[in-house]
């Protein structure tokens, strides 16, 4: 695992006759440009509670050098969010404008819109009462058959979007821009490899930062996630020498235990801790999950 480039701010460079284009990564909504310049999503909004003149000039910037059309569309109310809009047509703009603006827009037009399978919209869609209560993460590994390893292609652990619990993570580093119904579903798998193959021919150097992010270990705690370099003895076990990448709060105690230990095991209502073979400590948990999303370390290779 290269540490180096786990969730650093960097830019992407984009260079092509007669202009180039610098684009802040990953804090900024990069992937989600790319993935309508892809042909993956026909829409992408994003919502936004009140960019920047600077951040809406690189959005600007970024629609004139893909070739896109851009909108913006201020908030209504102080209490709402204002949206940013990319697409290939200024009419799909206006279509997903119409569709956000009507009572519910979660439909099954504007997730086509979006680019979203059916199968995982509509599981999301499903899972909203549970969601109120619970993270969707658990509720995806649920209604996954096997316990992996997935493909880091749908690692949508630091995907921000609908994920209350990672507040203190701003980065947005996935490649799907929606969370799947299941961590082996045929269709984001079939989208999430051919959109980082994409970003691979245009831009090499992300593709790589993104495969070496998002292609580990990942401890799940209540919400918050923590990247680890090791290797899974079993589904709810796992020994490791390093946890380079965590939302936990810095300098807080279940990091410091975590990184005194190198094998935790994932208990009712607990985390036990290991060093060495011998005990060294436990941190209380509701939920703990073991997430290996190294399948594609072969099959794609950076
Ligand atoms: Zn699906």
């Amino acid at each position: 695992m290269n540490s180096k480039l786990l969730f650093k701010s960097g830019i992407v460079r984009f260079s092509r006759a007669g202009g180039t284009l610098d684009f802040p990564y990953p804090e900024s909504d990069l992937l989600d440009v790319l993935a309508v310049v892809s042909g993956l999503k026909p829409v992408s909004y994003i919502n936004i509670i009140e960019p920047g003149r600077q951040y809406l000039d690189l959005c600007r910037s970024a629609a004139k050098f893909f070739g896109l059309e851009f909108s913006y569309v201020q908030r209504a109310t102080p209490r709402e969010a204002g949206q940013i809009y990319f697409a290939r047509e200024k009419a799909l703009i206006r279509e997903a404008a119409r569709l956000r603006a009507l009572t519910d827009p979660d439909t099954p037009a504007m997730h086509a819109l979006l680019g979203y399978p059916a199968c995982c919209a509509g599981a999301f869609v499903k899972s909203k009462a549970s969601r109120r209560k619970a993270d969707i993460v658990p509720l995806i590994r649920k209604n996954t058959p096997g316990p992996g390893p997935y493909s880091f292609v749908v690692n949508d652990l630091f995907n921000p979007a609908n994920r209350d619990r990672l507040p203190r993570s701003p980065v947005k580093v996935h490649l799907l821009s929606w969370h799947p119904c299941r961590y082996d579903c045929p269709e984001s798998l079939a989208a999430g490899r051919a959109f980082w193959q994409f970003v691979n021919s245009i831009a090499p150097g992300l593709a790589g930062m993104l495969k070496a992010s998002l292609e580990n270990i990942v401890l799940y705690l209540d919400g918050d996630c923590v990247v680890l370099d090791g290797r899974l003895k079993n589904p709810g076990r796992c020994s490791y020498s390093s946890a380079p990448f965590s939302t936990l709060p810095a300098g807080g105690a279940s990091l410091a235990k975590l990184r005194a230990g190198n094998e935790l095991v994932i208990e009712e209502g607990r985390l036990r801790l290991l060093k060495n073979g011998r005990a060294a400590g436990s941190i209380p948990c509701d939920t703990g999950l073991l997430l290996d999303f190294g399948a594609d370390r072969e099959y794609l290779k950076g």
